[in-house]
């Protein structure tokens, strides 16, 4: 079993606290890989201390140079490339196949952050000032906080470190506390990099106190965030109201729109695989299919197939085409939403419950799941689920189908106001 520690000022530093948490494979329960001592508020403020410190070294060291330690880590994580994958599927759940994926991309966005380190260019501006020589220069701003989720745990940490370091920034990471496997591996991949000591820190604590203390230390100048709508807007109003940056990935309902010309093939294979990858854990998952009527049967029996075919189990089998949810809480929201769906009225096509034997019963599975005739005002239509649940919408025609797909909260929010002839008012 590994105890995972914060990485401060270039050094690995076991938490002084008592709060213990488990780090535990949700496709069995009863493996425990690690345990956390959770951070305290003392020690992230040591964290943003130490990256602060750090920060005047690191901005003077000419960008090409801060390039090469992260193209570095690039070939490193390459080189790891298949353990780092096998630690995300054994902490996280997803299949293998989706972990090396993963590592493939955030492999790939190293690099690109790399290479940018010899174009990060100013402009200059012509004037119609004689003697004034106009111009633009990029500089860094300083201490960056970047806070992440559980659902990519080493893509998202990557894509925010990797430019930060190569624009100057110090950092201060804060993964989820679900999954502090993956971001000590990333930490120490560029401290072999040879990252400096302070300019690349990780403090394993909860968001909600160490978390808090780091978004609100005023040496901190950005935030890069991805994660929960509330917990994502809570953080906005305090950073930004300090007049710091602020960056928020948040969550989603997306839509996938499918016509009576469409290729019923790529259709259905295509919403399986976006509906019921990573076990629907994607803010970029498929959570509604908006279908019209004349295709709308063949469509739900041919997605319902689809989704009692997958292999549901332990990612870390290569057959495993659909892990478990990510922890308890994730599994029973997913549960507690498939009563929603029935008892606001839509119609359980397949799924609907928690999966269970051929040693799943130790694990966080849910069965894939379709709700048809799901109506624009049900929750199960405009809350993010989190897990593999598709909610089958059926329309009348494109402009129908366009008013619904746009029917979210955020879509509400920044559409125009112009009156509507839509069903949905
Ligand atoms: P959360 O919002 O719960 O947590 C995200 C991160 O924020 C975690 O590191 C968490 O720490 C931390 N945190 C929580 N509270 C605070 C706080 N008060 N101050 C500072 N940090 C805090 O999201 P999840 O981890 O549950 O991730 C799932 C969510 O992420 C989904 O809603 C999904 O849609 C969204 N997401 C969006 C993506 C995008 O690109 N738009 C990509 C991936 C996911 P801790 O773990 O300790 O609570």
């Amino acid at each position: 079993m590994q105890t995972y520690r914060n990485f401060i000022g270039g050094k690995w530093i076991e938490s002084a606290s008592s709060r213990i948490v488990e780090n535990i494979n949700p496709s069995n329960t009863e493996d425990i890989i690690g345990t956390v001592r959770q951070a305290t508020r003392e020690e992230a403020r040591a964290a943003v201390e130490a990256a602060a410190e750090a920060f005047r070294g690191w901005r003077a060291t000419p960008a090409p140079a801060r390039g090469k330690i992260v193209a570095k880590a690039a070939r490193l994580m390459e080189e790891a490339k298949e353990e780092l994958a096998q630690i995300l599927t054994h902490e996280e759940g997803k299949t293998i196949g989706e972990s090396r994926g993963e590592l493939q991309r955030s492999i790939n966005v190293a690099e690109f952050c790399a290479g940018e380190s010899r174009r990060m260019n100013g402009e200059t501006i012509l004037s119609e000032l004689p003697a004034n020589f106009a111009y633009t220069i990029k500089q860094p701003l300083g201490v960056v906080a970047c806070v992440t989720p559980w659902n990519f745990p080493v893509a998202i940490p990557v894509w925010k470190i990797a430019p930060a370091l190569v624009a100057g920034n110090t950092v201060v990471f804060k993964p989820a506390t679900l999954t502090p496997g993956t971001a000590v591996r990333i930490v120490e991949i560029f401290e072999e990099a040879g990252i400096p000591s302070g300019v690349l820190n990780l403090i394993l604590g909860s968001g909600s106190d160490a978390g808090d203390e780091i978004i609100n230390h005023p040496a901190i100048k950005a935030v890069s965030f991805t994660g929960s709508n509330p917990v994502g807007i809570r953080l906005y109003e305090k950073v930004s109201r300090r007049g710091a940056k602020c960056q928020c990935e948040m969550g989603g309902k997306n839509p996938v729109v499918i016509m009576e010309d469409a290729d019923m093939d790529l259709a259905v294979e295509s919403t399986a695989q976006g509906a019921f990858g990573s076990s629907g854990q994607r803010c970029t998952a498929t959570s509604r299919a908006v279908v019209v009527n004349k295709i709308a049967d063949e469509f739900v029996d041919r997605i319902a197939k689809r989704a009692q075919s997958m292999r549901i189990g332990d990612g870390m089998d290569p057959q495993t085409e659909m892990g478990p949810s990510v922890d308890e809480n994730q599994f029973k929201t997913v549960l507690e939403y498939l009563n929603i769906g029935r008892e606001d009225g839509a119609t359980l096509v397949c799924g609907g419950e928690r999966a269970t034997g051929d040693g799943l019963d130790k694990g966080y599975f849910v069965k894939p799941t379709v709700f048809d005739h799901v109506m624009p005002d049900m929750r199960i239509a405009r809350e993010e689920i989190f897990g593999p649940v598709l909610s089958v919408m059926r329309v009348n025609d494109f402009d129908e189908a366009m008013q619904v797909a746009n029917d979210t909260a955020s879509a509400i929010a920044n559409r125009d106001r112009r009156p509507s002839t839509s069903i949905l008012n």
